[in-house]
């Protein structure tokens, strides 16, 4: 009997997940037997996951650097990949305004609400702001010093480091370039060879895939809040949610104009890897996932995925930035607050840096929205209104974030030529490949 398509198999795990969740609300001590028998088998998938993503970022980036052979090429790649996640970032957050500003979602959130809602989430809130108030001490050049590991085992050993293993997998990986090639051959034959273990692990993992989405989803449906604080944000659920869309249509189009592969193949492709994003709500949980369906499926050639997808799982979050534009906006809404065309252009400008800062991990992106707030002066106690509703949120623009990634990867491959022909042709999507 033929196989069912991975997206399938995990699309059914959640479906069945947040069956399962409900049902087990409804028992007396159910949702302990989910905290205390599902969710860990979540956690171990997320787990190994992000197990192999450090791995990963080495082996994939070092080959790929040195595949390069040359700085120049390398330069220009890095080029283009900065410049088309930064526009697409600009491109979000100006739709995300756009919504806000027609929409007028916070308008519709009463006084006698605004004050519950603050009340019950204060201690939260201080939480949040507690961490972005770390972020925010230091000086204006610390983002850049924090790239730079004094430690390389340091880094490693922290999945919050990701940009500084980039660092130094770009750094070794031109060493390698610029010494004599008999003595790069052997380190790079290693290399090559680790990154084809780290890849068939990803392979063993994505077996799971389905079973971990379902314990995931179970877990998430019995620990969410009650509804009724759900119904003064549906508003601004729809407004964040349709920007959303426009920007998966957006990348569609991108994707159609500049490699006239048409949106089935491309969400075909990538479509396992956005369901993971929806899941873990984590870009970098997602990471190995995105570079294998962008590579075999897509037919991104490795030297690309390699460089461009971890760079755009650390920096390049659209969904985000979009995320933060409206709910910077939202909560002025709610409180009575009118903001000026300045300040709405500064939000542009936080909420890119913002959502560049922001760590590719559930909730990182609320969090680092104080420091949006907090330019625009906007009451950051207003964080206490979506609180209810981020993760839901944090989920569909995780999925976004992770979409983006994939698009400007086909679009930097193709302008450097190097997009060709898929190697696993979606319509004998067998998982794993035999
Ligand atoms: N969870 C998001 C991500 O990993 C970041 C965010 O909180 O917006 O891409």
């Amino acid at each position: 009997m033929k196989k069912l398509a991975l997206h399938w198999q995990i699309l059914i795990g959640m479906v069945v997940g947040v069956l399962f969740g409900l049902g087990m609300t409804q028992f007396e001590g159910g949702k302990e037997i989910v905290q205390d028998w599902v969710k860990p088998f979540g956690k171990i998938f997320i787990n190994s996951l992000k197990l192999i993503a450090v791995p990963l970022i080495l082996a994939s980036l070092i080959k790929g650097v040195s595949d390069l052979k040359d700085i120049s090429k390398l330069s220009r790649m890095g080029g283009r990949t900065i410049v088309t996640y930064i526009l697409t970032t600009v491109i979000a957050v100006s739709i995300g305004l756009m919504l806000v500003n027609v929409i007028k979602p916070g308008n519709s959130i009463s006084e006698k609400t605004r004050q519950e809602l603050v009340e019950n989430y204060s201690s939260n809130t201080a939480k949040y702001k507690a961490e972005a108030a770390k972020q925010q001490s230091s000086g204006p050049l610390q983002a850049l010093v924090d790239i730079v590991p004094d430690n390389i085992f340091g880094a490693a050993t922290n999945n919050k480091n990701m940009l500084q293993i980039i660092f130094f997998a770009i750094f070794f990986g031109i060493g390698l370039i610029l010494i004599p090639q008999e003595k790069a051959k052997p380190v790079k034959q290693f290399f090559d060879g680790f990154n084809e273990v780290i890849l068939k692990l990803i392979d063993l993992i994505m077996l799971a895939a389905p079973y971990g989405v379902f314990a995931l989803l179970a877990a998430l449906v019995v620990e969410s809040p009650s509804t009724d604080l759900f119904k003064a944000l549906v508003w601004y659920a729809f407004t964040v949610v349709l920007g959303l869309l426009l920007m998966i249509a957006f990348y569609s189009l991108l994707v159609w104009l500049f490699t006239k592969k048409n949106p089935s193949t491309f969400f075909k492709g990538i479509s396992p890897a956005q369901l993971l994003a929806f899941s873990t709500s984590s870009s970098a949980a997602t990471l190995p996932v995105t570079m294998e369906r962008v590579t075999e499926h897509l037919g991104v050639d490795e030297e690309v995925t390699s460089f461009v997808l971890p760079i755009g799982a650390t920096i390049n979050m659209d969904g985000t930035s979009l995320y933060q534009a409206v709910a910077a906006v939202f909560i002025a809404q709610a409180f009575g607050m009118d903001l000026s065309f300045g300040v709405q252009l500064g939000i542009i400008a936080t909420a890119t840096l913002a959502s560049i800062g922001s760590a590719a991990v559930p909730g990182a992106g609320m969090v680092m929205l104080v420091i949006v707030l907090a330019q625009a002066g906007i009451p950051e106690a207003g964080l206490a209104l979506i609180f209810a509703i981020d993760r839901p949120l944090d989920m569909c623009r995780t999925t976004v974030n992770v979409t983006g990634d994939a698009s400007v990867s086909m679009l930097v491959a193709k302008s450097i030529g190097k997009l060709g022909k898929p190697k696993v042709k979606d319509w004998d999507d067998n998982y794993p490949k035999s």
